[in-house]
């Protein structure tokens, strides 16, 4: 069987199917509705939007898009809803060729990201889980061939952790947990990982939780080794503008993004997540990996949107920082 694979002008190849040897990801499907305000409301007020937007989201997709831009043969495993949204919620991972076998129409509504920006981009979000939250182990593991022949397994935090672990139980390649939003992870999920990705923020969140202790004085690399103590078997920080590290056997390794202007840094995490992925399944070294993973995220950075921001293979990337 074979599946398409896409490139930025709509051309097709044909590929073999799914994420054999390629990438799966087990996640989120959503549609962000974008308003924009000159201010948040108070409790009670009403306000008019300057202007609003709709388009492909929730980060499993994201990761998705992105990896399967950038080259990667990749699957998808998740739930949509019955209603108009799930149309749009799909529509840029099938123009990346993502194979959507596995994404499961359920009844109700497909899960929806509001987000309220103000004029100086602050943001509020307001996730509705809707479909994500019937993404349960059950319907996991009735998947459990297009788990076990991915060369990598991406998850992340935004549906029922236990549908995840039983991912990574079914996972024989690589597992790739991004614990976005930080949730309550099981012992043996963590020690799946191999990277888990988090950021700067998410890091300190997740050691409170699993550690129960803060360190606030410890600087980054030092967290990512406490996070990896805790069973993680290598840990990738993302830093923002400032790039990345990662801590893996052979200890800790700094890799700085390099240098863009910033238009919109929203899904540059995803962005990093989906190159990391694929290059992983392509059996390049974690660090490596990360090397080229900031450098798709500080493309990403580089225009506005989430999905519609992520390059497509051949696209000239920011050139490595010095
Ligand atoms: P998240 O979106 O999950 O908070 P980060 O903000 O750490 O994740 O961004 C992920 C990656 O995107 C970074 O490791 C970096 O490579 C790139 N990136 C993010 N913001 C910038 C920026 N302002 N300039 C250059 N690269 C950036």
């Amino acid at each position: 069987m074979t599946t398409q694979s896409r490139d930025r002008a709509g051309s097709v190849e044909e590929v073999p199917s799914g994420s054999a040897g390629g990438v799966c990801v087990v996640g989120s499907i959503n549609v962000d509705e974008i308003v924009v305000v000159p201010r948040h409301p108070l409790p009670g007020e009403t306000l008019l939007a300057t202007s609003s937007t709709v388009a492909p989201g929730g980060k499993g997709a994201n990761q998705a898009v992105a990896a399967a831009r950038l080259g990667a043969r990749v699957g998808m495993i998740g739930a949509v809803g019955d209603d108009g949204r799930a149309r749009t919620a799909l529509s840029l991972l099938a123009g990346a060729g993502v194979d959507l076998t596995d994404v499961v129409p359920v009844d109700g509504p497909t899960g929806i990201a509001r987000i309220t920006v103000d004029d100086v981009g602050e943001n509020t979000i307001i996730v509705v889980p809707g479909a994500n939250a019937r993404v349960d182990d059950a319907l996991v593991a009735a998947r459990s061939a297009s788990i076990a022949r991915a060369a990598v397994v991406v998850l992340q935090g935004e549906i029922p952790v236990d549908a995840s672990a039983c991912a990574a139980r079914l996972a024989t390649g690589r597992v790739l947990l991004n614990l976005a939003p930080v949730i309550g992870v099981p012992g043996d999920l963590l020690q799946a990982a191999d990277p888990l990705v988090v950021n700067e923020h998410e890091a300190r969140l997740l050691l409170a939780d699993v550690a129960g202790r803060t360190d606030p004085d410890a600087d980054d690399g030092r967290i990512a080794v406490l996070l990896q103590e805790q069973g993680a078997r290598s840990v990738v920080l993302t830093l923002g503008a400032r790039g990345a590290l990662c801590v893996d056997d052979d200890g800790v390794t700094t890799i700085a993004s390099p240098r863009v202007d910033a238009v919109d840094t929203s899904g540059a995490g995803d962005a990093f997540v989906g190159a990391l992925a694929m290059r992983l399944a392509d059996g390049d070294e974690l660090r490596t990996a990360v090397r080229f993973a900031v450098r798709v995220g500080a493309f990403a950075v580089g225009s506005a949107g989430t999905q519609p921001s992520y390059p497509w293979a051949g696209d000239e990337l920011p050139s490595a920082a010095a």
